[in-house]
């Protein structure tokens, strides 16, 4: 019925997106949304100003945030509704899967350098370009360094688990991130889970506590919406949907609001809204 006015997974300059938080709202009002969740990876430095714009521009904003967790094998994507962006414990948990990354790449240089193969971190993070630095990045370092003769034989050699250079992620798995959402009085919803795999995987996960599924989302096609509003179903769950979009420039455009999300997605997100949140209002 009306198309496009419902996005509850937008990315923006807080994170990895090309449109600062104000700019994000003005072009969702632009396009005709008028219920927005703002979602960037880790972080929920831009719901403030988010939050201001919306206010000004008659449109909802719902605060979310999107969480990397579980293991590098199995990285999975929480989506976290309306939780308290003012609790400490939530902030201290950001903070450290925002490092998390960083800590463990250093680490890994370190453990190469022992081993004889020493790389230049700035050559590192040139390789990756715009993206964040993870292992093929410096598997790639490896070989143009000489010290192995492809990027398979990096990982076999010094970065796959139980090799000399691995060093694991810590980071919260997804029951300890629903817990953490609930905690803060946020929604967990288990975002684009077509990407996590077959449906037992998409289950497993979903049983660690997610209150929600991420059913309708740009890389999802007619047959993983179908799956998945069914799984939600079955299970009583908030059935949620965004186009992920990282703002016009970024290197998958996706434009907000250019998915079509029926109405009652936003009627259900915004009943389970917690009091305090409606009351503002
Ligand atoms: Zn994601
Ligand atoms: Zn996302």
């Amino acid at each position: 019925m009306n198309p496009g006015r419902i996005d509850l997974h937008v990315h923006t300059t807080a994170s990895d997106g090309t449109l600062t938080p104000a700019e994000t709202v003005r072009e969702a009002v632009a396009r005709g949304v008028r219920l927005l969740g703002i979602t960037d990876h880790d972080c929920t430095d831009g719901i403030p100003e988010a939050l201001d714009a919306a206010e000004e521009l008659e449109i909802t904003l719902v605060p979310g945030v999107e969480l990397s967790v579980g293991s590098d094998e199995t990285e999975v994507h929480v989506l976290a509704y309306f939780m308290d962006i003012a609790d400490a414990a939530l902030q201290e948990a950001l903070a450290k899967l925002r490092g998390a990354r960083d800590v463990r790449n250093e680490r890994i240089l370190a453990r190469l350098r022992e081993l004889g193969a020493r790389l230049d971190m700035a050559r590192v993070r040139q390789i990756a370009g715009d993206g964040s630095v993870g292992r093929p990045h410096i598997a790639k370092a490896l070989v143009e360094a000489g010290h192995v003769s492809s990027e398979g034989a990096a990982f076999r050699r010094y970065l796959a688990r139980g090799k000399p250079a691995y060093v694991g992620r810590e980071r919260l798995g997804p029951a300890e991130a629903s817990n953490l959402i609930r905690d803060t009085g946020g929604i967990p919803v288990l975002a684009h889970p077509a990407k996590i795999g077959p449906r037992l995987a998409i289950e497993g996960i979903i049983d660690q506590g997610m209150a929600g599924v991420e059913v309708f989302h740009s890389d999802h096609d007619a047959k993983d919406v179908e799956l998945l509003m069914k799984i939600a179903r079955e299970r009583g769950l908030l059935i949620t949907g965004g186009t992920d979009s990282h703002g016009p420039h970024s290197d998958r455009p996706r434009l907000i609001g250019s998915l079509d999300i029926p109405e009652w997605v936003g009627e259900e997100l915004l009943a389970r809204a917690p009091r305090c949140w409606t009351e503002q209002r």
